[in-house]
């Protein structure tokens, strides 16, 4: 149907007319993100460049019920970003401004549009580090991070986004602004709104600025990679590793199929029973990696690992993270169609999920990748089929509900740092109670009653 010409000119006047466009060529571009097969038109796309911008469009959408979806990079693996009932995207590629790097107090202020990756630069050139570092960080923006509380290799040692969140500021969906949480190291004074809004998937307030905490940037950082004649093995070895005084900081893990698909990236050759790969990071002071880089290295061999190197310079680690940050696109050289799930289950039954993997795959009929953040027991599966062929697309289907199935009998969670968005809707109930569901829709009504504000995302019958 459109956009109204009025309600288009208003949006005009609110951002300047170069920073409005409803053109087809654009609302294409904002109309899907990296979860594949869901695609819907926004009625507009608007580039605001400042909270009083992004407070008017609100007060403007509400008085006309026009859905106001929040964007950051796009990059988001479950729809979370995709206007399924048409509507106004709200782009944040001009609010993208570092606002503060405090060094005395070791915290950052940022607008939601800066790229994670920028942000790791600017405070590690001052010494300082922010930990959570999602594999796109070199695309992704802290407003989406906060959107679905981004993850990442590191979050086994160093926690997730919510963990580095201290305070927010936020647009309701009456145009109201509101300021969350603390710029000091502690805080608790009333309800936590900061940690509600964090991985509220853009369907609570629209985030227009972020107060994050820093740490001290390790003086040494020690990247190994080992390899397994066997899957089993690597994962026995994860839950072992994980039982050890020394947490590394980062513990990925690589299947069969992953590394066929970066081999050729790698820097060194790998050995020919190779079936699996770790990938482990351990950082602090000189002496102390030292130490635990001998004590893994020590413990990897006791656990039958058939090749172990510690990155010689940082070229080679950097290369390593470039092949394991590869593989999510290099996927479709299996095939046209994946369905990406990130189940989490608990560290022990990390050999478990592994061998109930291969057993799905094997039932399916299917090739099933898995890699990601094995440490904090943070599966990335994904299910690779051809999406011209209907018996294969059901299979997949099937496979996603066996592995959604084994997970929370294991104890885990359907998600770890996706959100549940759009493809993840129909799997809520089966992890959260009706109860608790209630709970969370009344939250809904609280902050957004006419739900204009990211419509038809987590809940089934929203
Ligand atoms: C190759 C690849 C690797 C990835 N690796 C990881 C990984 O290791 N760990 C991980 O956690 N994720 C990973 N992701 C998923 C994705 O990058 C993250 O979810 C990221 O946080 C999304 O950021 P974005 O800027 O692209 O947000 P978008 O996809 O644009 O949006 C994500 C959600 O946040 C909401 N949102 C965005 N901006 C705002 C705002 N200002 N206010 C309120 N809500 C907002 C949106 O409405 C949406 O619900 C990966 C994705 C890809 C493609």
């Amino acid at each position: 149907m459109g956009m109204d010409d009025k309600v288009y000119r208003h949006l005009e006047n609110l951002v300047g007319s170069g920073f409005v466009t409803r053109k087809k060529e654009d609302l294409v571009c904002y109309s899907y993100d990296a979860a594949p097969g869901n695609a819907f038109l926004p009625d507009a796309v608007v580039f605001p460049k400042s909270e009083t911008q992004v407070s008017e469009i609100m007060r403007l959408a509400l008085k006309k019920r026009i859905p106001v979806i929040p964007r950051g990079s796009g990059s988001g693996m479950t729809g979370g970003a995709v206007p399924v009932q048409g509507g106004v995207v709200l782009a944040f590629s001009r609010m993208n401004h570092i606002l503060d790097i405090d060094l005395d107090n070791f915290t950052a202020t940022v607008e939601p549009g800066v790229i994670v990756s920028h942000l790791h630069k600017a405070v590690e050139d001052l010494g300082l580090f922010y930990p959570p570092d999602p594999a796109s960080s070199d695309v992704c923006t802290i407003g989406g991070n906060v959107g679905e509380c981004a993850g990442g290799p590191r979050a086994v040692k160093y926690g997730v986004t919510r963990d580095y969140v201290l305070g927010l500021r936020a647009v309701l969906p009456c145009g109201d602004v509101i300021s969350t949480g603390v710029s000091t190291a502690k805080g608790v004074a009333g309800y936590d709104l900061t940690r509600l809004i964090v991985g509220s998937e853009g369907t609570l307030a629209v985030v227009t600025g972020i107060t994050l905490r820093l740490l001290p940037r390790p003086a040494c950082v020690a990247t190994l990679a080992v390899c397994f004649d066997d899957m089993e093995k690597a994962a026995r070895t994860v839950s072992g590793i994980m039982r050890q005084a020394v947490i590394p900081r980062c513990v990925e893990y690589l299947d069969e199929a992953s590394l066929f698909l970066v081999k050729d990236r790698l820097q060194f050759a790998l050995p020919k029973q190779a079936k699996a790969m770790l990938i482990l990071e351990l950082d602090g002071d000189e002496i102390t990696v030292k130490a635990q880089t001998e004590q893994i290295r020590q413990f990897c061999t006791q656990s039958f690992a058939l090749d172990i190197r510690v990155a010689k310079d940082p070229g080679q680690a950097a290369a390593l993270w470039e092949a394991r940050k590869a593989l999510s696109p290099v996927l479709y050289k299996i095939a046209n169609q994946k369905i990406n799930e990130d189940i989490v289950v608990p560290i022990s039954k990390i050999p478990d999920m592994v061998a109930c993997i291969k057993s799905i795959q094997a039932e399916s009929g299917l090739t099933i990748v898995s890699f990601g953040h094995a440490g904090d027991g943070n599966i990335h599966c994904n299910i690779m089929y051809d999406k011209t062929d209907a018996s294969q697309a059901k299979q997949a289907k099937k496979a996603v509900d066996r592995l959604f199935a084994a997970t929370l009998e294991l104890g885990g969670t359907i998600t770890g740092e996706h959100g549940v968005g759009l493809t993840k809707m129909a799997y809520l109930s089966w992890e959260i109670g009706r109860v608790e569901q209630d709970i969370m829709k009344k939250i809904k009504a609280v902050f957004d009653p006419f739900r204009i504000l990211n419509p038809g995302k987590i809940f089934p019958d929203s």
